[in-house]
């Protein structure tokens, strides 16, 4: 472990980060709450103060004040370092002191540009009058920050200049650009939609043309987005979710949309747990920051050809990421003018999102009146698709839908599917029709599983245990238990917390607040430990004797005499130990 991290975590107390988001309840040595990341009514959250963890029963989610701001903010590990460690007023040591002041005053320029050009906004009447036209209130032009870069070459270089920024960084942040007779303002004569990094801070702009200089050749594009600049990476940023991410995680759900236009205008609906690409191709980084805060996306991009090839490339790569894929089915050109039109229609396409699946398999039988055309198109387009789910369950799923839609049996489908894979050399693909995604089975824990959980839960919580009067017993236990656990239980049990690698990290947590609420009141752990661990002896022998009876009927068959007798034996003499 670093020694940043121990620093922060001797700083920060996790009940009072956690505590600054959720409201926490006293429940004997831990704090309960309502899981602020899945829906419930009754708390199943724990965060234990003297452990410094959390853990949620009903989610599954769990681990250190790291991992909660992980969750909770949508940011990968190395930026909750960086939050916390303001928050705990410490210095990251292998954070380049250089290179922090110099975003900082990167962010400096930026907000001072987004505060010129919302300036420059109010004095723009017919651009503010565009924007109503458009159908955005003013609230969303102030929350958005909307501004505009007037005509001209130099308006926000003197400004900035007149705020003492230097050439360089204004360079930098990539709001002036160099040419041989000096610098001059990269946005002119634009609509200004600022970029918000995931903690709100600014990170870039997108400018869209308006005014006098769109009419002439030489502006080129109608939307221009801020260079890449240590600030902004276009792949790692989407529009709005700074003010998106609390909806998106509380719901499990994202909508993904194509323009700033059509983001703004869905937040002033009741759809807020939207974001947008804006004027980027959606990226995989992209996807990562979603899948941190959600399972479910659906999809509203443009409806013209581009848009929909931009959205089956986005299916595919949602599919792959283990994304649950939905698309709204919408007539108008893009969310943005059916929201105009109606929000309450916005918001039922969104109610009625369809599957992926769903979706085009009825776009294809509406198409192509001859049922061989839409086969065709369904190995296509369908079977592409179908080939990047990593769920085989899931997967047959949907090739059961899809024979079903083109009237054919699941057998040329799989076969297609497994021409594809093959090619991909993705895994082995085997067909399971009988098994829905919506009745996925649950691998029972095993009788002898769950007595090891309890035990092991109770030897973790209680060598924590400062105070515990039951020492001996307790390394009596574990010197016995040790050889009778699976192996993830020896791992768990012989390795430093630290070492563990996360999703051990995760059992070992889970464990021991499954032992501590369980066991809390009881006054005689011993005997507790002990008729676990006789418990765990006992079906540790059942599972020997189902071996051996195993090998008895083998040698039987294959009429080994003398293995047979010896096996028998054996047998008998464990069998009396039940
Ligand atoms: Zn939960």
């Amino acid at each position: 472990m670093s020694s940043n991290v121990d620093q922060i975590k001797s700083r920060l107390s996790i009940t009072d980060l956690v505590g600054s988001y959720i409201k926490l309840y006293k429940a004997g040595a831990n704090f309960k709450a309502v899981c602020p990341f899945h829906n419930e009514k009754t708390p199943s959250f724990f965060v234990s103060p003297i452990r410094e963890s959390w853990h949620c029963f009903g989610c599954n989610r769990g681990g250190d004040i790291f991992s909660f701001m992980m969750e909770i903010e949508g940011v990968d590990f190395s930026e909750a370092l960086k939050i916390l460690a303001l928050r705990a007023g410490v210095e990251l040591k292998r954070d380049d002191p250089r290179e922090r002041n110099e975003k900082d005053i990167l962010t400096k320029v930026t907000e001072s540009a987004v505060s010129f050009y919302q300036g420059k906004l109010k004095e723009e009447d017919n651009a503010r009058a565009y924007l109503k036209e458009r159908g955005l209130n003013d609230d969303s032009i102030k929350n958005f920050h909307i501004g505009f870069a007037p005509t001209g070459w130099r308006n926000l270089y003197d400004f900035l200049k007149s705020k003492n920024f230097s050439d360089t960084d204004m360079e930098k942040a990539g709001m002036v650009i160099k040419s041989p007779k000096g610098y001059y303002d990269r946005f002119r004569s634009r609509i200004m939609f600022p970029i918000f990094g995931s903690m709100g801070q600014p990170v870039g702009f997108s400018g869209r043309i308006f005014g006098e200089e769109s009419h002439s050749e030489s502006t080129g594009a109608k939307y221009i987005n801020s260079p890449q600049t240590p600030l902004f990476d276009k792949s790692k940023i989407l529009y709005g979710f700074d003010k998106a991410k609390n909806t998106i995680r509380q719901e499990n759900t994202c909508v993904l949309v194509e323009g700033q236009m059509d983001l703004l205008m869905s937040q002033q609906t009741s759809i807020t747990n939207t974001v947008a690409t804006s004027g980027t191709a959606l990226t995989e980084e992209h996807l990562k920051i979603i899948k941190r805060l959600a399972d479910n996306l659906i999809l509203s991009f443009d409806t013209d050809e581009a848009g929909l090839s931009a959205s089956e490339r986005a299916v595919g790569m949602a599919l792959a990421m283990g994304f649950d894929v939905k698309i709204a089915d919408i007539k108008e050109k893009d969310p943005a003018d059916l929201i105009k039109k109606s929000p309450e229609e916005w918001e039922e396409a969104i109610a009625k999102a369809k599957p992926f699946i769903t979706f085009y398999l009825d776009k294809i039988i509406s198409k192509f009146k001859d049922i061989k055309d839409a086969r065709k198109e369904v190995e296509k387009k369908i079977i592409p698709l179908l080939s990047k789910i990593k769920s085989e369950i899931e997967r047959s799923h949907y090739v059961s839908e899809t024979a079903k839609a083109i009237r054919l049996p699941e057998e040329p489908v799989v076969a297609e599917l497994k021409k594809l894979l093959k090619n991909n050399k993705t895994e082995h693909f085997t067909s399971h029709p009988q098994i829905s995604s919506q009745n996925q089975v649950k691998i029972q824990k095993s009788r002898k599983q769950s007595i090891e959980d309890r035990l092991l839960g109770l030897i973790l919580w209680q060598r924590k245990n400062t105070e515990n009067n039951f020492k001996e017993v307790l390394e009596t236990v574990t010197l016995k238990c040790v050889d009778l656990l699976s192996e993830e239980g020896k791992k768990i049990l012989n390795t430093d917390e630290d070492e563990l690698d996360e999703n051990m990290k995760k059992s070992y947590n889970k464990l021991t607040f499954e032992a501590e609420l369980s066991y809390t009141d009881s006054e005689t752990l011993d005997k507790e430990a002990e008729i676990l661990l006789a418990g765990l002896e006992k079906e540790s022998l059942k599972e020997r004797l189902e071996e051996l009876s195993d090998k008895i009927r083998q040698f039987e068959i294959a009429g080994d005499q003398e293995n047979l007798s010896l096996s028998l034996e054996e047998f008998q003499k464990l069998i009396k130990l039940l």
